[in-house]
């Protein structure tokens, strides 16, 4: 399946530094500016084919058992990463997710035609597993060409951190992740302590973390996984690529999107604009950045048109892996909300704790990130900015069962600020035909 046209790709500067720089380099911002990097494809050859090749070609691939192509993002090998050879790929066969139409929220909601993409339901339960399996693979190629790395390491607000480990694992590669203390799920915890990565819990929030892994891999020969690795944003572009591709290759009219450190909405905007200079797509759907009110620099740019911008404090969020107040990205995902014609809206705690239980209601079953989104789709529906015919897609970016202490706080009223407006709790009962029918018809 393997074509024997070269295709290329390689890391530029954002700022628009003209200099290349090889995808095996470590090298993670611009040596010139400090910018960060972008990988850019050398789009000739991928033009030469047309747009209908790539379409029948992802399609043939799509969930094929082939490796590494069926997985979503490899099956998209040559406009994501062709600079990796197939015996060097980690793959767990990411992407592929569900594409669920959740029509009996859009009718709860007045809606027609919304659908939620179902990234929790990736190897390691987020969206992460899109990136983490091109970076990864990366470092397993530079390995094996005779670099010297020690280690991959992370700072994480939790999904990230289960996403390195586990890829490291399969690898056979050092994890080293960087966590704020007391602030992710038990469940992104034990799963880098599972997967055997040093997992170093730190006395500070993510954006501390962040910055002290930047200087542990800066120094030390320690390669570093985080979104400002722009090898990550690659595999995650795949994300916007997919859902049309599940849509028939037709474009939806908005995509919303939960954001933190803003790697994700930045990929979003990435594969569909590398669609549309294919002519796979002609047209964009509009991209909506949802922020939790206690983590929204990005929001607070947005007020000002983007002409301003300041980072700040995280608060504490039930969603707390986009609890980020100096977010990485922030000029990548400026960059695309100004192209994709995009909106900025944030959502309170009670607001996406509610949304989360409201939808679980029609069959999801939603981490409070997810629970962002879809609070601000309620917004925004009745702020008039979405109509209700058009075709949504919303972005869940993880799964919930990660979240239960979430969901349990929520169905027994113990969330800070939040109303529970959905809560449902076990009915205690004696084991006694009686009780129980009578406990049926109460509430049937
Ligand atoms: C990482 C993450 C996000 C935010 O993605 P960014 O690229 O940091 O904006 C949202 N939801 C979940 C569940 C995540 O793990
Ligand atoms: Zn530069």
């Amino acid at each position: 399946m393997e074509s024997n046209v070269k295709y290329d790709s390689w890391f530029r500067c954002i700022g628009g530094c003209p200099d290349r720089h090889p995808l095996n380099e470590i090298i993670y911002k611009c040596p010139k500016c400090g910018e960060l990097l972008e990988v850019v494809h050398d789009l000739e050859p991928l033009k030469e084919k047309g747009a209908e090749y790539w379409k029948d070609l992802f399609d043939g691939r799509y969930r094929r058992p082939d490796f590494p192509y069926g997985s979503s993002v490899w099956g998209k090998k040559e406009m994501v990463c062709p600079n990796v050879d197939n015996e060097n790929i980690i793959s767990m066969y990411e992407g592929g997710t569900n594409l669920f139409h959740a029509h009996r929220f859009a009718r709860a909601i007045g809606m027609e035609d919304l659908w939620v993409k179902e990234s929790g339901n990736n190897a390691t339960g987020s969206f992460k597993d899109l990136g983490m399996t091109v970076l990864v693979s990366m470092v397993n190629q530079m390995i094996a060409e005779g670099q010297e790395i020690l280690g991959v390491a992370c700072a994480s607000t939790g999904d990230t951190s289960a996403s390195l480990a586990a890829y490291c694992a399969a690898a056979g590669l050092r994890a080293i992740v960087f966590l704020p203390r007391g602030k992710v799920s038990t469940a992104q915890l034990i799963q880098p302590l599972a997967s055997g990565a040093l997992t170093l819990a730190l006395d500070t929030d993510f954006d501390g973390c962040m910055e002290l892994v930047r200087e542990i891999c800066a120094r030390n020969k320690i390669y570093l996984a985080n979104s400002m690795n722009s090898l990550r944003v690659e595999g995650q572009k795949t994300v916007g690529m997919e859902i049309v591709q599940q849509l028939n290759w037709e474009v939806p009219d908005t995509i919303i999107i939960p954001g933190g450190n803003l790697g994700n909405v930045s990929a979003l905007g990435k594969g569909l604009i590398l669609m549309r200079e294919l002519g796979m797509i002609d047209r964009f759907p509009r991209i909506i950045c949802a922020q939790a009110a206690k983590a929204n620099p990005l929001y607070l740019s947005y007020l000002s048109g983007f002409e301003e911008y300041e980072p700040i404090t995280a608060g504490n969020t039930v969603a707390s892996a986009i609890r980020i107040g100096n977010p990485v990205s922030i000029r990548k995902a400026i960059k695309v909300l100004k192209e994709f014609d995009g909106i900025v809206e944030q959502a309170t705690e009670g607001e996406l704790a509610n949304a989360a239980a409201w939808a679980d209601r029609t069959g999801l079953f939603c981490c409070p990130h997810t629970g962002v989104a879809l609070a601000v789709l309620l917004k925004l529906l009745e702020a008039g900015k979405i109509g209700r015919r058009e075709r949504v897609v919303v972005i869940s970016t993880a799964n919930g069962l990660k979240f239960t202490e979430f969901k349990t706080r929520y169905h027994e009223g113990k969330l800070d600020e939040v109303e529970s407006r959905f809560a449902n709790l076990p009915v205690d009962l004696p084991a006694d035909y009686g009780e129980i029918k009578k406990a049926i018809y109460e509430n049937i």
